[in-house]
């Protein structure tokens, strides 16, 4: 799943969604909810241009509601169009296609006005960082099994169209952009949430990260998980408690740390945590 995005693979990758634009009239940018600004390639809006979008936020069932509102509530004040989507459990797909129409009502009408008396469908495709979701939605849209799964830049193949429904056509393969991995908290976040392989990164120094955020700002939710009365403020004395609540010590006593990062990861990313979201949009300007 991971991609090593080297400058001529961005350049690739950035021409072939430029060329397959060619071909819509509508992008639907996907993202992961749990964390929809580190999840988005950064150069995106240079990318799309003069087509419009919709960001769907998939994942939702992963993500903090109350944060997922709140993103939504950002986008609207932007004038972006957005959705919450579940690609996995099909939640929002009909939306998708609602507001898609909506946003085209007007070109289409144009088309109408011509002359063109059966408008032809809808014609969307999907972008995206690797592991947000792409294949599983273009399955979801298609209500059968076809789209491959896992990514391979630079792999040419004869462009498809899926139907959705009559009135709305998806391109079969997804566009695959790059995330922000130069920034270290981007790149802290999508190992937190499992966009990135473990292997490229150092365990401990992701669930430091981790840790250190839910201590913050989802600390009941820690509390519960590990049985702990109190958060040690010290980053170590936190990776020892949870250790010793869970029985991750070596022989001779010393606690095993690679061990208890690799458990307090595992758990976040299956949700025993709880719903989580790690961007706020809150912080947003001050990021940038
Ligand atoms: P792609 O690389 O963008 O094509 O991502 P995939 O479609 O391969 O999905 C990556 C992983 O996320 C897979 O394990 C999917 O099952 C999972 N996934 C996709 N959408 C959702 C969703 O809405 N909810 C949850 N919980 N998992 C999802």
């Amino acid at each position: 799943m991971t991609i090593q995005w080297f400058p001529g693979h961005m350049a690739k990758a950035r021409r072939q969604v430029t060329e397959k634009l060619k071909l819509i009239d509508i992008v639907y940018e996907l993202v992961d909810a749990r964390i929809p600004q580190s999840s988005r390639n950064p150069m995106i809006d240079e990318i799309i241009v003069n087509k419009p979008r919709i960001v769907l936020l998939n994942k939702t069932d992963k993500a903090d509601p109350r944060m997922t509102e709140e993103w939504l509530r950002y986008y609207r004040e932007q004038g972006v169009q957005a959705l919450a989507i579940d690609a996995q459990a099909g939640k929002g797909m009909k939306q998708i296609v609602s507001l898609s129409k909506e946003i085209l009502h007007e070109k289409f009408e144009r088309m109408k006005a011509k002359g063109i008396k059966k408008p032809r469908a809808i014609r969307a495709m999907i972008v995206g960082i690797p592991n947000v979701g792409k294949s599983t939605l273009i399955n979801r849209l298609a209500s059968k099994k076809i789209a491959k799964t896992g990514d391979r830049p630079g792999v040419t193949q004869a462009q498809q169209w899926i139907k959705v429904g009559s009135e709305l056509e998806l391109l079969d393969t997804p566009g695959i952009l790059w995330p922000k991995f130069e920034d270290q908290t981007v790149g802290y976040k999508l190992a937190t949430t499992g966009a990135i392989k473990d292997t490229i990164v150092n365990m401990q120094d992701i669930c430091v990260y981790a840790l250190r955020f839910l201590s913050r700002y989802y600390p009941v939710n820690l509390k519960e998980r590990y049985g702990l009365e109190e958060i040690p403020e010290d980053i170590v004395e936190l990776f020892d408690a949870i250790a010793k609540k869970r029985g991750c010590i070596m022989s001779g006593g010393m606690v095993d740390y690679d061990k208890t990062a690799e458990l307090v990861l595992r758990e976040i990313r299956t949700d025993k945590l709880g719903m989580l979201t790690f961007d706020d949009p809150a912080e947003l300007s001050s990021e940038e």
